[in-house]
C-alpha cells in the first residue's frame, strides 16, 4: 500500500517536469513516505531525517516532506525533532504533493496537510503514470473499521472507504489494455469490501467480474481477514483459474485468550475451520501469515499455542514481529508487557521452527516444472528471479529481456525461502520494463 502511495506521488511529481535522482544530495526535494505499524519504521523515519539535516544546512532551499501513517499520527513530534521539515503530510495526498511544494515555497513557511475526511471519493486517484507497466496494485478499500487492540492503522488511514466497483474495473481494464498481466488489490481487510454504489457487489463478487477481463493473466489481494471470508470466495478462487492460489491470512496469536485480547474476532477453532476448508478445496491453495509474539500478558502456554499452530497449519510463509505498543491505541494500555528480551527469543523460536516448516515445504518442488511470471534481478548469483501463481520466488538464469514475461522453469534447488531452477521455455512476446 505504501508503494503505491510512493508512485502516485511519483507519478504527479513527473507529470510536474520533476526527475527521480537516487542521491539525496542531487534533489531539490526529499520526501519520506512513512509508515507507523511498529515503533521500528518510526525510529528509521527520525534517524533518516537526522541524515538530511546535514543536506538541507548545506543548501537551506531543498525542500523536505514527511508523508504518509506516521506524519499523520505525530505531525508535532516530527517538527520538534527536526524543525527543518517542509511539508507535513498524511495518507492520501500524493495527488496534491507538487501543490504543496509551490504552497511551502511560495510562503516560505512549513505546510500541514492531515487527512481529515472519510469521504469515499477521495480515494478516485484517476490514471497516472506507472513506472511498471507489466504489473499493478489497485486500490479498493482504504482505511479498516476493525479494533485490533494493537494496531493503529484505523487512526491513520481513518474509517473504510470503498471504492465504486466500476471505477475499480474500468482502472484495471485500461492497465490491462497498456500490458498490465498481473494485478494486486489492495485494502486494510482487502476482503470486507463491499461496493457503496450497489449492495449485491461483495469481494467475492468484485474478484469474480475481474477474473473475466480478458487477458488478465494473475490476480492477487491484500490482505483478507479471516472474519469475511466467506465460502463464495473461495469457490471463485477455485474456479477461477486467473486468481493465484495464494492466500495471505493474518493469525497474529495461536491463543484464544491472547485472540480475545486483541480483539481478533475469531477464535483458533474457527480460524483452523477456515483453514480446513482451504485445504480441502479442489485446487491447492498457498497460505502466508502473519504472527505477533510477545503481546502484553501472553504466557509461555499461550506462545507455546502459537508454535502448536503454525506446525499445524504448515504455512508456506510467514511474517513475524515482536509486539509494538502503539500510540492511543487500547493494547497500548495494557499492563503486562513483555520484556524485549523476551519477546525476541520468542520471535527466534517461532521463525527458526517455521524456517525448518518451509523448507520441507519448498523440498516438495524439487524436480517440478513451474511457471513464473519473471520480475527482474535476483538478488544472488542467478540472474533472474520470479513468482509461481502459489507466491514462491524461483531463481534462474536468464536474459533480462524476460522481465514481465511468464517462463517455465524446472526446478533443481530449493532453500526454506526461495527455489532455484533452470529456464525451459518462455513467452514469445518479450516486453521489458
Ligand atoms: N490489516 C492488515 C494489517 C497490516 S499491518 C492485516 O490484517 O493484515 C501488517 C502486520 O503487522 C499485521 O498483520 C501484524 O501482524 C503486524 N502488526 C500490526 N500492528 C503491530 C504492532 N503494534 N506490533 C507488532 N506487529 C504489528
Amino acid at each position: 500500500m505504501n508503494d503505491l502511495d510512493s508512485e502516485k506521488i511519483s507519478a504527479n511529481l513527473r507529470k510536474k517536469g520533476m526527475e527521480p535522482v537516487d542521491d539525496p544530495d542531487l534533489a531539490d526535494v526529499v520526501i519520506l513516505n512513512t509508515c507507523s505499524v511498529r515503533e521500528k519504521a518510526v525510529q528509521k523515519v527520525y534517524a533518516r531525517l537526522g541524515e538530511i539535516k546535514k543536506s538541507k544546512n548545506k543548501r537551506p532551499e531543498l525542500i523536505v516532506a514527511v508523508v504518509g501513517c506516521m506524519a499523520q499520527l505525530e505531525p508535532d513530534k516530527i517538527f520538534k525533532k527536526a524543525p527543518f521539515v517542509n511539508i507535513i503530510a498524511g495518507p492520501q495526498k500524493g495527488h496534491r504533493m507538487d501543490e504543496l511544494i509551490t504552497q511551502t515555497r511560495l510562503s516560505n513557511s512549513p505546510v500541514v496537510e492531515l487527512r481529515s475526511d472519510d469521504d469515499p471519493n477521495a480515494l478516485e486517484y484517476g490514471d497516472f503514470q506507472r513506472t511498471c507497466m507489466w504489473r499493478a496494485s489497485v486500490t479498493i478499500s482504504e482505511g479498516c473499521n476493525r479494533q485490533c487492540t494493537f494496531c493503529v492503522v484505523p487512526l491513520t488511514r481513518g474509517k473504510e472507504r470503498n471504492r465504486d466497483s466500476a471505477s475499480i474495473i474500468r482502472e484495471i481494464e485500461s492497465l490491462v489494455s497498456r500490458g498490465c498481466v498481473e494485478i494486486m488489490l489492495l485494502g486494510q481487510t482487502v476482503n470486507s469490501y463491499r461496493d457503496p454504489y450497489s449492495d449485491q457487489v461483495d469481494f467475492a463478487a468484485l474478484l469474480k467480474r475481474i477474473a473475466e477481463i480478458k487477458d488478465l493473466k494473475r490476480i492477487r489481494f491484500m490482505a483478507p481477514h479471516p472474519a469475511y471470508f466467506s465460502n463464495e470466495l473461495l469457490d471463485i478462487m477455485v474456479s477461477c483459474p486467473s486468481i493465484c492460489n495464494h492466500i495471505h491470512l493474518p493469525v497474529q496469536s495461536g491463543s484464544d485468550k491472547i485472540l480475545r485480547a486483541m480483539r481478533r474476532g475469531y477464535t483458533r477453532a474457527q480460524y483452523m475451520e477456515l483453514i480446513g476448508k482451504i485445504r480441502r478445496a479442489e485446487r491447492r491453495i498457498a497460505i502466508s501469515t502473519d504472527i505477533i509474539v510477545g503481546f502484553p500478558g501472553e504466557s509461555e502456554k499461550d506462545f507455546e499455542d502459537t508454535l502448536s499452530l503454525i506446525d499445524e497449519v504448515k504455512y508456506d510463509n510467514a511474517f513475524s514481529f515482536k509486539y509494538s505498543p502503539r500510540p492511543n491505541t487500547v493494547a497500548s494500555a495494557l499492563n503486562d508487557e513483555i520484556p524485549d528480551e523476551e519477546k525476541g527469543r520468542r520471535l527466534e523460536i517461532l521463525q527458526q521452527r517455521q524456517k525448518v516448516i518451509q523448507y520441507h515445504k519448498n523440498a516438495a518442488y524439487l524436480g517440478q516444472k513451474v511457471e513464473v511470471l519473471v520480475e527482474g534481478k535476483a538478488r544472488s548469483r542467478v540472474q533472474l528471479s520470479g513468482r509461481t501463481t502459489d507466491n514462491k520466488i524461483v531463481n534462474f538464469d536468464g536474459p533480462l529481456s524476460l522481465v514481465g514475461n511468464f517462463a517455465w522453469v524446472q526446478i533443481t534447488g530449493f532453500s526454506s525461502n526461495s527455489l532455484r531452477g533452470t529456464l525451459i521455455a518462455h513467452d514469445q512476446n518479450q516486453k521489458a520494463e
